[in-house]
């Protein structure tokens, strides 16, 4: 996808296209914006499903879910030593999304980083 298509893609989560000049996340299937991130790490927290600001449903997935993280490719984490543990990951969007609890840590970094250079 030509760099122009993927700045303008609608957000995975809440379908919504970007304001001029707002900062998301590029994912390999398309981006995350900083409203569904902040309201992802607060799902991954509480387990709560809630309406994202599109108007579509932001689930969690169950534990155990073999749905994998399309940012990183993950289900769960693996510690050093190969013990695995879960992975909280967010469904929702039009195209079922799904984005785990570490990548929505590393966008909250990544976009308040973003935000303090304005
Ligand atoms: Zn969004
Ligand atoms: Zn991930």
């Amino acid at each position: 996808m030509p760099i122009s298509d993927r700045r303008a893609a609608p957000c995975r989560f809440c379908g919504r296209s970007p304001a001029p000049g707002e900062h998301r996340l590029p994912g390999p299937a398309g981006p995350v914006c900083a409203d569904c991130v902040e309201a992802g790490l607060a799902l991954v927290r509480d387990g709560r499903a809630r309406p994202s600001l599109g108007g579509t449903p932001l689930l969690a997935a169950e534990r155990g879910s073999d749905l994998a993280c399309e940012f990183c490719g993950r289900r769960e984490r693996r510690t050093f030593f190969g013990f695995r543990r879960p992975l909280a990951r967010m469904i929702g969007g039009p195209g079922n999304a799904v984005i785990c609890a570490d990548c929505l840590d590393r966008a909250g970094d990544v976009l308040n980083r973003a935000l303090r250079q304005r």
